[in-house]
């Protein structure tokens, strides 16, 4: 008996030493990067991202109607406030979009495109006391510049262009060819404006090396116990449906229920859907993620992250690793004492990463098991992108500029659970990578499309030096 006890002892003791040593030699491997002096951002910059965010670019409900005299002003508006990309660079207006052309020396290297979006979104009225500025005002209080656009996203659109003004200023010329695409509609999908510049983009033959786009950012406070930020690079989205289910069933009066009543049944199914989720799934991204983030947590998390075999679940869940099911909008009922005949409900998802809107589909076809629910998609079922290469070397590029300016970031790919306009890029661009160096704590990441939209105005200084080095990154 002794024997049996000991040697279950010297199991145990072998397997924790197993999971002690994988955790003591989990090293992150990051590459070495010469520190770079950032390039001078004056103050001028903050007073043109302040005139920027005064114009009402607003994009409400799909199909979207752009006011004219915002769109076009702010378009006169990059004209005058950066004359050297206005008059050097080709420019051409798609709708209210634009798209502006650097021709590179070397034609033989395939171009890349810089993109923004100029669109915001509405400000709800009865949220206003909630700013301390007003959403268009761009006003600048205690070092933060507040208003929409001032996260998402005329704050990159703005940052590249000073940030080609500036090279432009000094002689620079890039070798490879160099588009900055703005869409006027990104957030009511994008279709006319980075849809329209795609289309006209495949149509001139033009193949890309890689776009870049909004969708990654700077975490603050993410890494527990350490103040290191991390910099997602996400080179890959989920897809994106909403399914509506609609009941139809005799209804009847309330003073003679029957089981099968038709909000009950409707509820059931939203329940059933709730209870089965889709199920967590490890990719070669998440992998990659865990192994880039992993090392800089304290003991007790980087021994999961360094035994992922064993712990991955848990880890899976923080990443959100699953096609999630949320629903959203739920409608029944007209009279207190009538079983109404007829009720709906929308369930939003976000399909994930080798997963399809089909499947989503079969799922809740199958899970609510009810034949008189019927079940159709009431948006446009966009698959979950493709992922993007984190080892090719435009990525490498990324991750080199924000090390050299930012030895402290912790450099990572990641999977974004919201879309962007790179979809439409898709037919021209293999990989497509969403970031720009904008600083957001846990608590902030609420401004993009919420109240009190803001942006530190040394985080926008930053934000112009990273592309400023990137573009010339680009000539090595
Ligand atoms: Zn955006």
């Amino acid at each position: 008996m002794k024997k049996v006890i000991l040697s279950i002892l010297g199991v145990v003791l072998l397997f924790a030493l197993f999971i002690l040593v994988k955790t003591i030699t989990f090293k992150a491997d990051n590459p070495d990067s010469t520190p770079v002096t950032p390039i001078e951002v004056t103050d001028d910059a903050l007073l043109r991202l302040q005139k920027a965010i005064q114009f009402k670019t607003i994009s409400y409900g799909y199909p979207g109607q752009p006011d004219s005299v915002e769109f076009t002003g702010f378009h006169q508006f990059l004209a005058a406030a950066f004359p050297l990309c206005d008059s050097l660079l080709e420019k051409k207006t798609i709708q209210y979009s634009l798209l502006y052309k650097w021709p590179g020396s070397n034609p033989s290297l395939k171009p890349i495109v810089l993109m923004s979006h100029m669109d915001v979104v509405p400000v709800d009225e009865g949220t206003l006391d909630n700013w301390e500025a007003p959403p268009f005002s761009g006003e600048i209080k205690n070092g933060m510049i507040y208003g929409r656009g001032s996260m998402d996203d005329k704050v990159s659109l703005m940052a590249i262009m000073e940030s080609v003004e500036m090279l432009l200023q000094s002689g620079f010329q890039p070798d490879r060819t160099i588009y900055l695409a703005f869409g006027h509609d990104e957030e009511i999908g994008g279709e006319q404006g980075a849809g329209s510049i795609a289309k006209y983009l495949e149509s001139q033959g033009v193949q890309l090396e890689f776009v870049l786009d909004e969708g990654g950012l700077v975490m603050e406070g993410l890494i527990t116990g350490s103040d290191r930020p991390v910099a997602m690079i996400n080179v890959a989205e989920k897809g994106y449906v909403s399914f509506e289910l609609s009941i139809t069933t005799p209804g009847g009066h309330s003073s003679m229920p029957t089981p099968d009543n038709t909000i009950g049944s409707l509820a059931r199914a939203i329940t059933k859907l709730e209870d089965h989720q889709f199920p967590y799934k490890s990719i070669p991204l998440l992998k990659a993620q865990m192994a880039k983030m992993g090392p800089y947590y304290p003991f007790t998390q980087k021994m999961a992250f360094a035994n992922s075999w064993l712990f991955g679940k848990k880890i899976l869940e923080v990443l959100n690793a699953h096609t999630t099911t949320a629903p959203t909008i739920f409608k029944g009922g007209v009279k207190d004492n009538i079983i109404p005949t007829s009720a709906s409900a929308v369930v939003n998802f976000r399909v994930m990463t080798g997963e399809t809107t089909e499947e989503v589909l079969q799922h809740i076809i199958s899970t609510i098991d009810d034949d008189r629910i019927t079940v159709k998609s009431v948006t446009n079922r966009n698959e979950p992108s493709p992922v993007s290469d984190f080892e090719a070397s435009s990525y490498k590029t990324i991750e080199k500029t924000v090390q050299q300016l930012w030895p402290d970031m912790v450099v990572t790919p990641g999977l974004i659970s919201g879309g962007t306009d790179t979809k439409h890029y898709q037919p021209i661009s293999e990989n497509a990578y969403r970031f720009f160096p904008i600083r957001v704590s846990m608590a902030g990441i609420t401004g993009f499309h919420g109240i009190n939209e803001h942006l530190a105005t040394d985080n926008y200084k930053e934000i112009v030096q990273f592309y400023h080095l990137f573009i010339r990154n680009q000539n090595e």
